[in-house]
This record gives C-alpha cells, sequence and structure tokens, in this order.
C-alpha cells in the first residue's frame, strides 16, 4: 500500500533527509517532528507569511500554540489552502484573538462537576474520566482551547488512583468514558494498567475512549494497542472526523484495525463555519464514514469557548443540515445534533420539527418530504397508575438496582410515583418572591 505518497516523501524528506516511509508511520516520529513553529510551517509549505501577517499569528500562538501532526499537514491542499478544510482546523487563525461577550472560560462548568481532580460527573450512570492532558496535535476549534498547550502532562498513577478510586466508590457509574487530552497518548502499558483498573470494578459495565487519532495521527493504531485493547471488551471507541477530506487511506486502515478489532466505532464531528457548515459537505461525511464502518453519534453544535467565535454557527444551521438528512439516507448515517449547555446541563438534542399538532385522539405530523399525515391515537388505553410497587405489578418487571434509582427531570413529572408538578430553576424571581411573602 502506498501510503507513503509523493507529497507525504517531500514533506518527510524537509524534516530530516534520513527518514525513511518506516519512520513516517512512526507515531512517536510523527509527534517528535510535530509542526509547532511558523518557521517550520513556512518551511515545510513554501508558503511565506508577510511581516504584517507574522506579527499577528505570533500574537496568536502566544495565547493558543500550534502543533500540527505531519501527517495532518501533509493533507492540506497548498494550491488553495486558504480555502482548506485541514488547514482551518490545525493552523492559527487571527480571529482567535477575538473575544466575544458570550464566551465562558469553561462553558461546560466541567471544572465545577468535577467531585476529583480528572472527573467530571455530570450525569446520572456515566462519567468522563479525563485520563492524559495531552494531544498529538492541536485542533484549533478545541473546546478545552483554555488549558491547551498550558498543562501538558501525563497524569501519575497516584493522581489517576482517584480517578479510579471515585469510581470504585461510587455503585451508580456504569459506563466511564475515557477523555482527555487524547487517551491514547498514553503509552500501551499505562493505557493497560488503568483498563485493568477500570474493568476490575463489577459496576463498570462500559468503558469508552474518545480519540482524534484516527484523524490526526492514524498511525498511532498500531496492532499491538489493538491487541492490548481487546483484552478490556466491551469497549467503545468514538472518534472525531469533521470532513471528507479528512479519511484518507492511513485514516481508513486505522479505523480498518479498530473495527476488526471488535470495537464499536462512532464518530462526534462538530459544526465549523467554513469547514463543514453545509448539508452536502455533511452527508458525504456521514456516508464515508458509515462506508467505513464508523457510525456517525453526535454533530456538536460550537461551544462557546473563547477563541471559536469564527467558527461558531447559528444552531438553525445544524437544524438545516439535520433537515436533509433525516429521512435522506441510511437512519444509522444520521447522528443526534446536540448542544452541549453552557453551564453544565449536558447535551441537548435538538431536530427539526416533526409533530406538527396534537389533540387527545390525533397527532399531526409531517415527514421529510413534507407530506402531511394524521397518527390515531388509541381509544383504549388505559394509563396505568404505577406506584412501584412492582411486586404487584402485572408487567413483571425484573426491576434492579439500577432502574430503582432516583427518577429526574422530566422522567420524575412523569411518574405517577412522584408528585412533583414543576422543574423550578434554583434562582426563580417570582419563588424567591412568594418566598418572602410567607
Ligand atoms: C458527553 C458527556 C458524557 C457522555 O454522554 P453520552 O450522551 O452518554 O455520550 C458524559 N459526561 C460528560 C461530562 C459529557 O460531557
Amino acid at each position: 500500500m502506498t501510503i507513503y505518497n509523493k507529497v507525504q516523501r517531500d514533506i518527510a524528506e524537509k524534516i530530516s533527509s534520513d527518514t525513511t516511509g518506516k519512520n513516517w508511520q512512526d507515531w512517536k516520529w510523527q509527534l517528535k517532528n510535530s509542526i509547532n513553529t511558523i518557521e517550520k510551517f513556512e518551511k515545510l509549505s513554501g508558503i511565506k507569511f508577510s511581516d504584517e501577517q507574522r506579527r499577528k499569528l505570533d500574537k496568536t500562538l502566544d495565547k493558543f500554540p500550534l502543533s500540527i501532526t505531519p501527517y495532518y499537514f501533509s493533507l492540506i491542499d497548498f494550491d488553495n489552502y486558504e480555502n482548506d478544510p485541514v488547514f482551518k482546523q490545525s493552523f492559527a487563525d487571527n480571529r482567535e484573538l477575538i473575544i466575544a461577550k458570550s464566551d465562558l472560560k469553561d462553558p461546560l462548568s466541567e471544572d465545577k462537576d468535577s467531585p476529583v481532580p480528572g472527573i467530571t460527573h455530570r450525569y446520572p450512570d456515566r462519567v468522563l474520566f479525563h485520563i492524559s492532558n495531552i494531544c498529538s496535535m492541536y485542533c484549533r476549534f478545541c473546546t478545552r482551547k483554555r488549558k491547551v498547550g498550558d498543562t501538558d502532562f501525563i497524569p501519575s498513577r497516584a493522581q489517576l488512583k482517584l480517578g479510579i478510586d471515585y469510581i470504585k466508590n461510587t455503585p451508580g457509574v456504569r459506563d466511564v468514558l475515557l477523555s482527555g487530552g487524547d487517551p491514547l497518548m498514553l503509552p500501551d502499558d499505562y493505557l493497560d494498567w488503568i483498563l485493568t483498573e477500570l474493568r476490575s470494578i463489577d459496576h463498570v459495565e462500559v468503558i469508552r475512549i474518545g480519540t482524534r487519532m484516527p484523524v490526526v495521527l492514524p498511525y498511532r493504531i498500531t496492532d499491538d494497542l489493538v491487541n492490548m485493547l481487546k483484552k478490556h471488551q466491551p469497549l467503545w471507541i468514538n472518534t472525531h472526523f469533521n470532513h471528507p477530506r479528512e479519511i484518507s487511506r492511513s485514516s481508513k486502515e486505522a479505523v480498518r484495525k479498530l473495527a476488526d478489532g471488535g470495537f464499536p466505532l462512532g464518530n462526534q464531528s462538530v459544526l465549523l463555519a467554513d469547514v463543514n457548515d453545509c448539508p452536502k459537505i455533511m452527508k458525504s461525511l456521514m456516508h464515508k464514514l458509515v462506508m467505513n464502518r464508523v457510525r456517525p453519534y453526535y454533530l456538536y453544535q460550537c461551544d462557546l469557548s473563547e477563541g471559536l467565535t469564527h467558527f461558531r454557527t447559528p444552531v438553525g444551521k445544524g437544524i438545516e443540515i439535520m433537515e436533509s438528512l433525516i429521512g435522506h439516507t441510511s437512519g444509522f448515517a444520521v447522528p443526534t445534533y446536540v448542544v452541549d449547555a453552557p453551564g453544565g446541563g449536558g447535551k441537548i438534542p435538538l431536530t427539526p420539527n416533526y409533530i406538527i399538532s396534537w389533540s387527545t385522539n390525533k397527532v399531526i405530523l409531517r415527514n421529510y418530504e413534507g407530506v402531511i399525515t394524521t397518527y390515531k391515537e388509541p381509544d383504549t388505553y388505559e394509563p396505568k397508575f404505577c406506584n412501584r410497587d412492582c411486586e404487584n405489578c402485572t408487567l413483571e418487571l425484573d426491576l434492579n438496582e439500577a432502574t430503582e434509582s432516583q427518577m429526574l427531570g422530566i422522567q420524575k413529572l412523569l411518574s405517577d410515583e412522584n408528585d412533583s408538578i414543576s422543574l423550578i430553576p434554583n434562582e426563580n424571581e417570582r419563588y424567591k418572591r412568594r418566598e418572602e411573602h410567607i
């Protein structure tokens, strides 16, 4: 296979004259030779920035450092680099210094929802476990941009033990999402240790790894890595393709290895202005992903992190894209479009409206073509009163602890067992006034 094409050979030779094809596919060589200065970028690309451009770029890099793997760099089309989606995702833009009024330092309040260092515990049954503070490259649209480059380290075993112990002592956690940074920056044996520790916890049913390696450094997916990961099934892997141009021979090979290893693969994309904010590009990306056995999982609305103003689109663009996917293509090629709620409310799914109207006996719906249809509600449905007295229930539910857990949010409002009739925000002026009157 000619992964090592002419463009890549030229780049490799400019980096060091004794490079061989083998080096190029060595992920550590790629990391060691990352493009992290403007000089190096100019030297390898042949682009020369003006003094004025340089001055601005230096200022941007002071705040948000640069780092691109030679592999990802090799995907840039230098004949048209200013419009290139790979260039835009990896090279600094002066507009990163613009701070909008709505920008937040930690938009998802990940630091606030952190019971111990490294853990974000937001949902009842799953946690985010940050096991690495480093990435193979710095994506310009990173939601954790505030942290990029200033805390580059791999947490020690003692530090990670805090997170592992938290999970061990929190029986409600059945799903652990390894994130970072990029978890696959850790050496195989270190990752093996973490996975072994997590697997030894009875209530941990599923482990997930979120990584951008198949996109930006596909050579990290080695046979050794896959063989090590296989010991820790069930393991789900989510990657992060944003544009069809990122799907190359090398990245296909990486996801093939993972799929053949038996890991269900998902993809999380971020909606990015001037990169992929187009129904046609998105549909093509989704089709390429499923052809490579990667199931589109989420399409994210761009977060309110600092330095991302130029990447943000209106929510309407996301809805328009969903409108062009749902019904128009295979159901499994359609991701869920989500806004990660500022302040830490978690992911909120958004779709176009398909319910047009409703009465007690009919629902009026429309399909993807605009055909309007009626669904007749059943006349005979007897609402069942549920007081959670499962022993005497005719449904014969075998309830285990997980489903007995406390009910939350809308689920609670819908249940008969609970007397609440509304959910009220903590700081509701009207309710405060009521309290004052009592
Ligand atoms: C996204 C996320 C999860 C996982 O959410 P899913 O919808 O289950 O994929 C868990 N914890 C945090 C803090 C998250 O941001």
